[in-house]
C-alpha cells in the first residue's frame, strides 16, 4: 500500500490524513501534543481551535454571500471531515458557523483514531533530517508538513533553511484590504510620489472650507505654477527616492484636521492584547500603525503617511498626510492600506479607517492583524502541488503555506490530500477554476505577481472579476452563482471520487 507521513494533527493535518486514508493510503500522523504544546494550544485533542470558535459566515448565495461561505460549501461537497464535524457540533450563531470547540475536536480526534488506515503517533518531529529518517523508516513516498502557524521552533528553523530564510516568516503583520468598489473617488486620486509636486498646505482652515473662493483658487494656481517650475530641476534626484512609484497606487489625501481625527482615533481605539508569547519586539517594518502613532503626533506623517511629492486634488497643494492604497490583484478590485498593519479589533478598524477621506464607506475584505505566524512565501518556494521546490516529496498544508484562518487551513489540507491521493493513485487531477473559492485560495499561493506575498483569507477579491459590468448590489450574488456553476462543472468533468 502507498504510505504518507503527515506531521501536525491540526485542522489541515487531520483533513489531509482522513482524505488520504479514505482512498486506501496508509498514513502515519505525527502530533506533538500532549508531549509538547505550542504557546496557544492547551488540549490533547487534534483539530484544536486556538482562539475563537467561529468558522465565520455560511452565506453562499444572494447579495450577502461570502468567499468563506462558498469555501465551506465546496469543502463539504469534496467530502471534508472538518466541515462534517463542524456541522455536527455547531452552536447557534445566526448566519455564521460556530462550533462547540471541545465536541468538535473530540469528534475529529475520534475519526482519526478509529480510522484503520491512520496510525497516530504522539511525537514532536524536530527537523527535516528527522522527517527524512522517519520517511525511510515507514517506507513513505511523501510527507505532508501541516504544523501550523506555531510550528515548533527547531522544525521551523529547519524549514527556513530548506526554503531559504528570506522566504520563511515568523511574524505576520498584515494591513486591511478593502474593495475597490467601496472607495469614494471624490477625494481619492491615482498617482505616484513626485509625479506632481505641490507646495505645502496653504492654510488648513481654508482647505477645510468646501467652497474655496475663486480668488484664492487663482492665487493658489499661480503660486503652484511657480513652485512647480522651481521643483522641476530637482525632480530627477527625488525620483530616485521613490519607494512606491507605481501607477497601481491610489492615494487618500488628508487635511490637518482630518489627520488629527484619525490620529486620535488610532490612540483611543480598542486593541487586541498581545498574547504572552507574542510580546516580542516588533521589527520596524511590522510595527502596528497605532504603535507608531504612540511615538508622537507627527511620526506617521514622516513615515507611512508621508505626503511629500503628492498634490491633493481638492486643494492643489501638498496634503497634510496621505494614505496609499496598493492594488492587491491584477484586476485592481481590491486594495491594501499600505503601512496599516494593526492590532486594533475588527470593530475598531471599521470605524478608525473610515475616518480617512475616501474610505468613508470602505468594505473590508480582510482586516489587519499582527501576530505570531510561521509561513512560507508559497509562490516562490512551493510548486503547484504544494511541494517544496527542490524537495518534491515534502508538501506543505494549512496555515504554513500562507492561507489564513481555520476554514482556509482545513481547505488547504483537504486540497493537498486530494492532489496527493490522485497522484499516488496514478491520476493527475485538474486544478479548480479560479472562479471557485478553493480554486481562488489555492491560486493565491501561486500568485507570483504579488510584490510582497502575504497570508490571505478567502474573499471575492482573490477571484477574477465578473466579465460583464454589473451593479454593485448584484456583484456578490453573481460571483457566488458563477462559483457554484463552475464548481459543479469542474466536478462533473474531473471528479470521480
Ligand atoms: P494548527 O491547527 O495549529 O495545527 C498544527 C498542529 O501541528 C498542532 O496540533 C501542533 O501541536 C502540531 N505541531 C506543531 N509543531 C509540531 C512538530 N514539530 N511535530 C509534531 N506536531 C507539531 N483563525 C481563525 O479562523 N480564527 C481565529 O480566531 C484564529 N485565531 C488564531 C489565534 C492564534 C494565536 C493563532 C496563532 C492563529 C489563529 N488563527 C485563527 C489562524 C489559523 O487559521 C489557525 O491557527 C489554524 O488552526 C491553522 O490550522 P493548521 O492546521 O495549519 O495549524
Amino acid at each position: 500500500a502507498k504510505t504518507v507521513l503527515v506531521v501536525g494533527g491540526g485542522l489541515a493535518g487531520c483533513e489531509c490524513a482522513l482524505y488520504l486514508a479514505k482512498h486506501g493510503i496508509t498514513v502515519f500522523l505525527f502530533e506533538q501534543k500532549p508531549i509538547q504544546f505550542s504557546p496557544a494550544h492547551v488540549s490533547g485533542y487534534l483539530g484544536e481551535l486556538v482562539c475563537s470558535n467561529s468558522f465565520r459566515s455560511m452565506r453562499d448565495e444572494g447579495p450577502q454571500s461570502s468567499g468563506i461561505g462558498l469555501l465551506q460549501a465546496e469543502m463539504h461537497e469534496l467530502g471534508s471531515h472538518v466541515m462534517a464535524a463542524a456541522y455536527a457540533h455547531s452552536v447557534p450563531a445566526g448566519k455564521a458557523l460556530a462550533v462547540n470547540r471541545e465536541e468538535f475536536a473530540k469528534a475529529l480526534t475520534g475519526k482519526v483514531e478509529e480510522n484503520p488506515n491512520i496510525r497516530l503517533i504522539r511525537k514532536s518531529v524536530r527537523n527535516l533530517e528527522e522527517i527524512e529518517a522517519l520517511k525511510a523508516e515507514y517506507g513513505a513516498e511523501y510527507v505532508v508538513l501541516a504544523t501550523g502557524p506555531l510550528t515548533s521552533e527547531s522544525l521551523a528553523q529547519s524549514l527556513s533553511a530548506a526554503v531559504g530564510s528570506e522566504y520563511c516568516y515568523f511574524y505576520d503583520a498584515i494591513a486591511p484590504i478593502v474593495s475597490a468598489e467601496s472607495l469614494n473617488t471624490d477625494s481619492i486620486f491615482r498617482g505616484s510620489r513626485y509625479d506632481n509636486v505641490a507646495p505645502p498646505p496653504y492654510n488648513d482652515e481654508v482647505a477645510r472650507s468646501a467652497e474655496l473662493s475663486k480668488e484664492w483658487r487663482e492665487k493658489m494656481q499661480a503660486e503652484m505654477l511657480e513652485f512647480k517650475q522651481k521643483q522641476a530641476a530637482e525632480k530627477g534626484g527625488q525620483q530616485e527616492m521613490q519607494e512606491e512609484n507605481d501607477g497601481d497606487y491610489l492615494n487618500c489625501p488628508m487635511h490637518k484636521f482630518e489627520y488629527e481625527a484619525f490620529y486620535q482615533a488610532l490612540l483611543d481605539a480598542e486593541k487586541v492584547p498581545s498574547r504572552n508569547f507574542e510580546k516580542e519586539v516588533h521589527f520596524e517594518g511590522c510595527m502596528p500603525i497605532e504603535a507608531l502613532a504612540e511615538r508622537g503626533e507627527k511620526t506617521l506623517t514622516f513615515g507611512s503617511l508621508k505626503p511629500v511629492g503628492f498634490t491633493d486634488p481638492r486643494t492643489g497643494r501638498r496634503p497634510y498626510a496621505l494614505l496609499q492604497l496598493r492594488a492587491e490583484n491584477a484586476s485592481a478590485d481590491a486594495f491594501n492600506l499600505v503601512g496599516c498593519q494593526t492590532k486594533m479589533t475588527y470593530k475598531a478598524q471599521d470605524s478608525v479607517f473610515r475616518l480617512v477621506p475616501g474610505l468613508e464607506n470602505a468594505e473590508f475584505l480582510r482586516y489587519g492583524s499582527v501576530h505570531r505566524n510561521t509561513y512560507v512565501n508559497a509562490p516562490k518556494c512551493l510548486d503547484g502541488n504544494l511541494a517544496i521546490k527542490g524537495h518534491e516529496h515534502i508538501l506543505l498544508a494549512g496555515q504554513i503555506t500562507g492561507v489564513e484562518g481555520y476554514v482556509e487551513s482545513a481547505a488547504c489540507g483537504l486540497w493537498a490530500g486530494i492532489k496527493l491521493a490522485s497522484r499516488l493513485l496514478g491520476k493527475e487531477l485538474e486544478d479548480l477554476p479560479l472562479t471557485t473559492a478553493l480554486g481562488a485560495l489555492m491560486n493565491h499561493l501561486k500568485n507570483a505577481q504579488m510584490k510582497q506575498f502575504q497570508p490571505s483569507n478567502i474573499h471575492f477579491g482573490l477571484m477574477p472579476d465578473l466579465e460583464e459590468k454589473t451593479k454593485k448590489a448584484n456583484r456578490k450574488t453573481l460571483m457566488a452563482e458563477r462559483a457554484k456553476r463552475d464548481f459543479a462543472e469542474w466536478k462533473r468533468h474531473f471528479w470521480d471520487n
